[in-house]
Formats: C-alpha cells, sequence, structure tokens
C-alpha cells in the first residue's frame, strides 16, 4: 500500500499494516506522539488497519496524517471523546443502576448524559469525587480498544445490563440505515457503543475538569424523559486549560446578557420572546450607532428610505422568499390577502425601485433604511441579542449597472473597513458561494460568482472561500471581526444579486434607449444593531467608547447647597449635545463614586465649593482616577472633540 505524507513524501506499508504501523514507519518519535491518523480526511483510531479505511478507489494514492497533540481541533476532540468515556465510567462505578446514553465531544469540550435512578440527583458538589475517579481511570493508562460486534449481541449486552438507552440506540441503527455490526470501545471495565475515534489510552487525556450539570432531553424531545447532562472540557496540559477556564471566566463576566441589565440598556420579557425592550440608556446607544451608519451613508452617497413592514404574500413570492424562506417569516392573513412581515428589506426596496422610472444616468442607486426585520427563531436558539426574532440591520440595496458592479463592491467593502476602524475592530474576508437552496439559473450564478472573486481580487484582499455558503438569492463576501476574547463574529456581508432584480422586472434605459436590466447589490455592515451591540459590549467589557456610552459624564455634587451649581453644568453639557446627568441623592461623594463606577460612566464631574466659585469641575474618569480641577468650558470642548471624532478610549 502506497500513501502520501502531509509534506508530499511517500510511504509503503505492507498491506497489513495500521495506523500505529504507519506512524512507527516514520520515526519512533512519532509513534510515541501519534493519537490517531487522518487517512483521505477521515480521523481512525491507530490500531485499525489502514486497508479498510479512505478512499480505496481507482487505486490512487492515499493522503496519510499522523495526529499528535499539534494537529490542534481534531486532536482535541479525540481526548474529550476519550474523557467523556472516563467521564461515564467513573459515574457508573459511583451510581450503580445509573443509565447511559450518549456522550460526545462538542465545541470546546464534552458532555455525557446519563439517567439517574430515582432519588438519586447530581449537582456540580459532587464533582470533585468524580473527578477523582476519573483520574483514578487516567492514570491506570487504560486503553481503549475497539470492537465490531452483530447488532443482536449488542442488543443482548446491554439488555442484560439494563442499558435501554444505549438498546435504543442500535435499534434506531438497524431502523435507519440498517446496519448489521456495531462498534464497541472498551477501556478498563468500562464499555460503550461507539463509532470512535478514539485516542490509545487514557493516560493522553493531559488535564480535564468538569464544569456544569444541565437538564436535557432524551434525544433533544420534551415528550421524552429528562436526563443529566455532565458538561466538561479537556486538554494537553494543565497549563492551556487554566488558560480556557480564565478565558471562560472573562467571557462570563463580559456576557452581554448580564452587562445589559446591569448598564440598564436593555431587558427581555417572556410576553415578547428574542425582542429586546431598550431601556433610554439603551436606545440612547441603539441610536448612535444609526446615527453613524446615516452620517457615513450619507457622505457615500447612499439615500434613506423607508419601506412597509406588512406585505402581501404575492411580493414575496414573487422575491422567492414564499418559496425558500417561507419557514422563516411571520405570516398572517387580513381581508383574505395572505401576509407576511419582512424577514428583510429587499423585496421591498425592489418594489421601491420598480415604482419609478430609472435612467443609467441615476445609477448606481443606493438605498439605505435601517429598516425593523421580524424572523421566525426556535426559542432553544434565542441567545441574548445575539439571536433575536426582532432587530433593525443597517442594510442597503444598491441597483447599478453590470460596468458598476466591480467599483460598488469595493466601495461597499472599504465602507465597511472605515465602519470597523471606528472601533478598532480588524476584518477577515470571506468567500461564499451558490448554496444547495437556491434560485436562478447557474450561468448567473457563474457571472456573479466571478464577479466579486475580481472585486476581492482587483483590491488585492485577502480572503477565504466557502462553498455553498452563499445567500439563496446571490453569492456573498462576509466580513469577521476577532473580539478581545478572541472570538470570531461575522459581521457585515456583501452580496451580489441578479435574481431578484429579473424577478422584479427592473430596469433602467441605458445610453443606447434600450431598457437594460440593473444588477443588485444588497450590503449590510455591523449587521444587526443589537447582535452588533451584545458584540461590542462583549468586546469593550461594557466600558463603551464615549461617543457611544449612554451617560457620558455625572456631576456628583459634594453637598445639597451644590446641586444648583451642578444642575446648570449638566444643562451646560446638554446643550453641546452631550449626554450628562446629575447625582442629586443626599449620599456622599464617595458613595457617588462608586455607583458612577459600577455603571462604566466615562467621567464623573464633582463640584463642591471651590468648583462652585471659579466655574469648574474636578475630573474623574473612570478607571483612571482624579484628574485635576478643569474649567467647565474647557472640559466640554475636550469631551465634544471625543464624541466629534468619535475616539477610541
Ligand atoms: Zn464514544
Ligand atoms: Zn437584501
Amino acid at each position: 500500500m502506497e500513501f502520501e505524507l502531509p509534506d508530499g513524501r511517500k510511504l509503503t506499508l505492507p498491506e497489513t499494516a495500521t495506523g500505529a504501523d504507519a506512524a512507527a514507519a516514520i520515526g519512533p518519535g512519532l509513534a510515541r506522539a501519534a493519537l490517531a491518523v487522518k487517512l483521505d480526511g477521515q480521523v481512525r483510531d491507530l490500531a485499525r488497519p489502514l486497508a479498510d479505511g479512505g478512499d480505496t478507489d481507482g487505486g490512487t494514492r492515499r493522503r496519510l496524517e499522523i495526529l499528535t497533540e499539534r494537529s490542534g481541533h481534531e486532536a482535541l476532540e479525540l481526548i474529550r471523546h476519550d474523557a467523556a468515556h472516563v467521564l461515564a465510567e467513573a459515574v457508573m462505578e459511583l451510581y450503580p443502576g445509573v443509565k447511559i446514553s450518549i456522550g460526545p465531544p462538542i465545541e470546546n469540550g464534552f458532555y455525557y448524559d446519563f439517567d439517574f435512578p430515582d432519588g438519586t440527583t447530581l449537582g456540580e458538589d459532587d464533582f470533585e469525587r468524580i473527578e477523582a475517579r476519573m483520574r483514578e481511570h487516567i492514570a491506570a493508562d487504560e486503553p481503549f480498544t475497539r470492537e465490531d460486534v452483530p447488532t443482536a449481541a449488542a442488543i443482548e449486552r446491554f439488555g442484560d445490563e439494563h442499558q435501554d438507552y444505549k438498546v435504543q440506540l442500535i435499534e434506531d441503527l438497524i431502523r435507519d440505515q440498517g446496519v448489521e455490526t456495531v462498534s464497541l470501545y472498551t477501556n478498563g471495565p468500562f464499555t460503550d457503543l461507539c463509532r470512535g475515534p478514539h485516542g490509545p489510552s487514557t493516560k493522553r487525556i493531559g488535564a480535564f475538569k468538569l464544569q456544569n450539570v444541565a437538564g436535557a432531553y432524551w434525544r433533544g424531545d420534551a415528550s421524552n424523559p429528562m436526563l443529566t447532562r455532565v458538561y466538561g472540557t479537556a486538554f494537553f496540559s494543565k497549563r492551556e486549560l487554566a488558560e480556557f477556564l480564565e478565558r471562560l471566566e472573562r467571557a462570563r463576566a463580559n456576557d452581554h446578557r448580564r452587562l445589559g441589565p446591569q448598564l440598564g440598556l436593555f431587558t427581555f420579557s417572556d410576553v415578547a420572546p428574542g425582542s429586546a425592550f431598550w431601556l433610554p440608556a439603551g436606545t440612547e446607544v441603539f441610536n448612535a450607532l444609526v446615527t453613524l451608519s446615516r452620517e457615513m451613508g450619507r457622505e457615500r452617497g447612499y439615500l434613506e428610505v423607508k419601506t412597509p413592514q406588512l406585505y402581501d404574500s404575492s411580493l414575496w413570492v414573487t422575491s422567492g422568499h414564499w418559496d425558500k424562506y417561507g419557514g422563516n417569516m411571520f405570516v398572517t392573513e387580513y381581508e383574505d390577502r395572505a401576509m407576511a412581515i419582512k424577514p428583510m428589506n429587499c423585496p421591498g426596496h425592489c418594489q421601491l425601485y420598480a415604482l419609478g422610472r430609472h435612467s443609467y444616468r441615476d445609477l448606481p442607486l443606493r438605498y439605505w433604511e435601517p429598516g425593523l426585520l421580524h424572523r421566525r427563531e426556535p426559542s432553544g436558539t434565542l441567545h441574548g441579542l445575539l439571536r433575536v426574532r426582532h432587530f433593525a440591520q443597517d442594510d442597503s440595496h444598491i441597483f447599478c449597472t453590470e460596468d458598476q458592479i466591480q467599483e460598488e463592491v469595493a466601495a461597499a467593502l472599504d465602507f465597511a473597513f472605515a465602519t470597523y476602524d471606528v472601533f478598532g475592530l480588524d476584518v477577515r474576508l470571506e468567500l461564499s458561494t451558490r448554496p444547495e437552496q437556491r434560485i436562478g439559473a447557474d450561468e448567473l450564478w457563474d457571472k456573479s460568482e466571478a464577479a466579486l472573486m475580481k472585486a476581492l481580487e482587483l483590491q488585492g484582499l485577502p480572503y477565504e472561500l466557502s462553498e455553498g455558503e452563499g445567500a439563496f438569492y446571490g453569492p456573498k463576501i462576509d466580513m469577521h471581526i476577532t473580539d478581545s476574547l478572541g472570538r470570531s463574529w461575522q459581521l457585515g456581508t456583501v452580496q451580489l444579486d441578479y435574481n431578484m432584480p429579473e424577478r422584479f422586472g427592473l430596469i433602467y434605459t441605458g445610453a443606447d434607449n434600450a431598457e437594460h436590466q440593473p444588477v443588485m447589490i444588497h450590503r449590510a455592515l455591523m449587521g444587526s444593531y443589537e447582535r452588533f451591540i451584545g458584540i461590542l459590549l462583549e468586546h469593550f467589557a461594557g466600558e463603551l467608547p464615549v461617543w457611544l456610552t449612554a451617560v457620558q459624564a455625572i456631576v456628583l455634587p459634594i453637598a445639597d447647597r451644590h446641586l444648583e451649581y451642578a444642575q446648570s453644568v449638566q444643562a451646560r453639557l446638554r446643550a453641546a449635545r452631550l449626554r450628562a446627568e446629575v447625582d442629586g441623592r443626599g449620599e456622599s461623594v464617595g458613595r457617588k463614586i462608586r455607583d458612577a463606577e459600577l455603571r462604566k460612566i466615562p467621567y464623573m464631574l464633582v463640584v463642591g465649593d471651590r468648583e462652585q466659585e471659579s466655574d469648574q469641575v474636578a475630573v474623574r474618569e473612570h478607571r483612571r482616577g482624579d484628574e485635576g480641577t478643569a474649567g467647565v468650558e474647557a472640559f466640554l470642548e475636550r469631551l465634544a472633540d471625543e464624541v466629534r471624532t468619535r475616539a477610541l478610549a
């Protein structure tokens, strides 16, 4: 058998060779470091023969890679899956009669679902005991061995052990996939029904921690019994685990769902699931972002429009949404007409374009609308401001001629870079091509994919290709940013669309006096304002830049006799369109400062006798402390300047 290694070298092995043999043939160091192999992209146990895996057709040379601790996510996934088995092993020993269901690796760790006998519960207090037992099994260096057995034998085995969930899983496999054998993995005294793959032995789990307990329905179905899900994570080293836990702790402290109510920005209620209630302070933040989009758009020739919320179904049929996107829309009926609330602004903007007459001289025509949208999102997927049913996007649709595509896409990307720059965020680009569910002829897709690619290449912009991830009406360039906690978020998008203009019969009169069809570019930069605010709150740990924050300065009178002066300072700040408050409570100034710090207000202006007499304020900056006194006018100019330039702290 011949294989090709990642560095292009050839490796020839006998027909009976396993993954472990391959590693040993490359070198003794690699044999020790090996965790698994990757054969034509498929991760497999070291112990399995190579002959029966990968792309065996055509006799072409197969690609072989040895996975070690340095192989990144795939390697971590292996030991996390190993750790899930060790967790089940420990729980079964400590809780006789427990039934086990499934235990996969997940994005940042693993879980296992248990059904405890009546009267037994498991809480986070029990973790120490379980972890101690897990550590024993890891220290024992138990090898993972795989065995393929006929389904009948497996059912009998798990039936004897009263592991009903395992029996059900095997019955499902027989019914849904017609399997005749299933694989079992054994380490130490523990055997699990499992597809694998696994690392060679438990000792490779360098460091692990159980994290929390949650309820989870068997098969995710609320009509089934509720199981106990134990979450944990594992790494190759204690250092990596400690770093991960610290990042997690910071993310928890910066969680926008916590910061929002704490800073008085927004709140949620069960009477409107997935829809934020914006408090006055949050509304200031929201509006400041809308103003930013509006002002930057105006400078770039965008025209603000307002289009309806509720449309007759005929509009959605024309746009293709009824057919391809219907499941995401809230639908209603009135006077015998089916109607739907808009989930996107594009069809409304197409309709608006269609209502007028357009010459090539008018193009490009750039409509912008921070329109309110509603989308059906299942309750289980809702997540603070990040996943909502009701939101507004900084949404634009640019109608242009084919000749203008390159320039318009480049300008939209420039606009995006300028926007992210305001927040100090770096961007990564991704080009997404035609998805399976789509409208429009393949020739149109060829044309629009090529146009986007060319726009990126002409600008010399690096990008990743994401095949099949385009919108149903056209390919797109997505923009991703990385936040202060190292997490990646998709924000903006620029999408090219030949389809919708065609479906709406949009036209313009060309220089040749004939009718032509314009091309449409969809573009949103912040995405939804709701989600963007959620991301910014977490990125800035609640300390938004001064121009964006709800209360920019708070005046703190030392005693009641300074209240009037404090109010006059506030009035002058407000006259300069700055957002200022007065803390007129009868509390000590120390207490007022502490409270203002908790609210993360950037400037505290303390006023007493001395300040009052000299028309000054004692300036205190959030987290930085006292800055000394300043004249009211001088401070006001400084703050106004910071706001006008949208300075980052
Ligand atoms: Zn497993
Ligand atoms: Zn659109």
